[in-house]
């Protein structure tokens, strides 16, 4: 096909779709002018190349056929050109250069004319009351039918046309334009039966009462209340059958209609964004809440790629993702960069549109604004942020003053005095480490913690733990196992995370095992096989239930573990498996109730750069005679 007989289709299929589009809105909506402009720069690309200014087209058969060339067959076109041609009983359409998208609007208000309204129209009388004169109607002379009242084959062409822009659609009377032959002059009766038959083969209607009417009197008034007579009759008893075979038609029309004015109602007014694309990602529809959101109007959208305006990888993924075998609802969080710059974060909630046969047609996709509820949450994690930070100031102020306080009255206290200066002391440092733990998860969340790994051996993390926590383990009579062999690997990590890492496992182990229990601290290498090192805090508390094992990790999580309540803030854990994971390594917990809790968790070894193993010093080979003697 060359390239102009593919925009002379291309011609009809945007007027098609321009039809369907009126169909759902109204003329003036802006998917339609959208179209029409479509349509008219393609038929002005066209026009400008043909010297005589005119692109005439004609179906014949299966044939489309413009200026008298073939351009393609009549499947290609939405059905609605075809229908349009056969109820206007159209021989040709023809378009004049500097044809307007207005004139192009009132052609297609009238091809999108109800059946019952279309009965009621002179096409060309409708064009030209719009003002159009670059659009011409060459509207045929006879109706084409399927069958003859009587049941016998129908005549295979329409009569002659009209011709001119605006030509007299009304069907022929004998003698009413020239447009009837093969009635010979004065001819009633002329002929024998069988030249009467051989002379309507293949003729339509029309012209067969004529032919028998030319038969039956040699008067030519006779003749022609014949052919009316006939023809009305045969005209109004088709109409009846026509209307008993259209009304249940119409009837599922009218239902079809009155849910799409309800969808289009609902769609209109529901706050989240809709957005429907077809099968190749273009956009048909998207309601108000959505052009909103895009920053971009129907009008802009309509028929281009979605892929022209969203960012969303997301989404135009599932666009291009048609052959999905099953609707397949999807969920997710994207941005957006609208036209004004603003980023927006969506919550799309996505559909697949399949016909019953399980076809993809379409994407349907949902789309909330929830940027209001994030930045809510951010401003809530910056709030807390502040406050704590705003905490600390004071509250090592106090702690300095009761210290102050503590070391120049302490000899002086009465035992009472003492321990309520304690207890002042004691709280101040819970107070402290709720508020530094605040701050560092208010970091975790908010990306802005940051870990320095670097070369670390195991047994020094351990040891280095371990210390810090020492009085505490013996002050509650608890006994320490350490297991670390010091050939393991060194490990890439943060020792000052990694020892808070430690201590909040350590803490949680002290507070929960009674006296008398152990606690064991230690690493060995990965069980995964990975190059990386697994630490491990033991203990013979009580345990931790199976299913309250993935929700420790969680903020703000305590759950009854022993018989009483020992105290925390539940972000112990929240905060030690956050540093784990920024560097790069794994935390989890193996526990049975009643059989104590292991917390473990793994570094990734430390990869020496080049230079450092170039940097190495080589270890000389030993002489022969001291390996023989087994000396050093
Ligand atoms: P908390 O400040 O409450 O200790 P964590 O996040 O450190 O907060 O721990 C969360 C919860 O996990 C604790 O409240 C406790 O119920 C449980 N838990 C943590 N470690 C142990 C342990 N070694 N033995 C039993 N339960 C534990």
């Amino acid at each position: 096909m060359s390239e102009s007989e593919r925009l002379c289709l291309e011609v009809l299929k945007t007027i098609g779709k321009t039809l369907s589009q009126m169909n759902l809105y109204n003329p003036a909506h802006p998917a339609v002018r959208a179209m029409l402009a479509e349509a008219v720069r393609v038929l002005s690309t066209i026009l400008a190349e043909i010297p005589e200014g005119t692109l005439a087209y004609s179906l014949d058969a299966d044939k489309v056929i413009a200026n008298g060339r073939i351009v393609g067959p009549v499947r290609d076109l939405p059905s609605s050109i075809g229908n349009t041609f056969t109820r206007f009983k159209l021989n040709s359409v023809t378009f004049a250069a500097g044809v307007t998208e207005e004139e192009l609007s009132a052609f297609c208000q009238l091809a999108a004319l109800r059946p019952e309204a279309a009965k009621t129209v002179v096409p060309a009388k409708f064009l030209s009351e719009k003002g159009v004169s670059r659009i011409l109607l060459n509207e045929a002379l006879y109706a084409k039918v399927d069958r003859l009242p009587d049941g016998s084959p129908a005549p295979a062409e329409t009569g002659a046309p009209a011709g001119g822009p605006s030509g007299a659609s009304a069907a022929g009377t004998p003698g009413s334009g020239g447009a009837v032959e093969g009635m010979g002059e004065g001819g009633g009766g002329t002929g024998g039966a069988a030249e009467a038959v051989e002379k309507v083969q293949g003729e339509p209607i029309e012209k067969t009462i004529e032919v028998l009417a030319h038969r039956a009197t040699m008067d030519r008034g006779e003749q022609s209340r014949i052919y009316g007579t006939v023809m009305q009759k045969i005209r109004a008893e088709l109409e009846v059958k026509v209307q008993e075979a259209t009304r249940e038609l119409k009837r599922q029309a009218t239902t079809l209609q009155n849910e799409q004015v309800r969808t289009q109602a609902v769609l209109s007014n529901v706050a989240e964004g809709v957005v429907v694309v077809d099968d190749s990602g273009r956009v048909l529809m998207m309601n108000p809440a959505a052009e909103e959101l895009y920053g971009s109007s129907l009008a802009e959208m309509a028929g281009k790629p979605l892929s022209e305006h969203v960012k969303e990888e997301h989404l135009l993924a599932l666009s291009k993702e048609t052959v999905v075998p099953n609707d397949k609802p999807v969920q997710g969080e994207v941005a957006v960069s609208g036209k004004d710059d603003t980023r927006r974060t969506l919550r799309a909630s996505t559909a697949i549109v399949q016909t019953e046969a399980g076809k993809p047609v379409g994407v349907v996709s949902t789309l909330s604004d929830v940027t209001k509820y994030r930045e809510a949450q951010k401003m809530q994690r910056e709030f807390v942020a502040h406050v704590t930070h705003e905490l600390r100031s004071p509250l090592t102020a106090i702690r300095a003053a009761l210290e102050i306080l503590e070391g120049a009255v302490s000899s002086k206290l009465k035992a009472d005095e003492q321990r309520i200066m304690t207890n002042a002391l004691r709280n101040t440092d819970r107070l402290e480490d709720l508020v530094n733990s605040i701050l560092d998860f208010s970091k975790i969340e908010s990306g802005q913690m940051t870990v320095y790994p670097k070369p670390a051996r195991p047994e020094l993390l351990v040891q280095e733990s371990l210390d810090s926590m020492l009085p505490w383990v013996q002050k509650k009579g608890l006994r320490v196992e350490t297991a670390c062999p010091s050939s393991l690997p060194t490990v890439n990590a943060d020792p000052k995370r990694t020892v808070q890492v430690f201590v909040n496992l350590l803490s949680n182990a002290i507070k929960f095992t009674p006296a008398g229990g152990t606690v064991r601290i230690g690493a060995g290498p990965s069980r995964d096989g990975s190059r990386a090192v697994c630490f491990f805090v033991s203990d013979t508390g009580p345990g931790i239930p199976k299913a309250d094992q993935q929700k420790i990790f969680e903020k703000f999580i305590q759950i009854a573990s022993g018989e009483k309540h020992v105290g925390g803030t539940g972000l112990g854990l929240a905060i030690a498996k956050a540093f784990v994971h920024l560097q790069q390594g794994q935390m989890w917990v193996e526990s049975e109730p009643g059989k104590g809790a292991n917390f473990q968790f793994t570094l990734p070894c430390y990869i020496p750069t080049a230079e450092e193993v170039a940097a190495r010093p080589v270890a000389k080979p030993k002489p022969w005679w001291k390996r023989l003697l087994g000396l050093k």
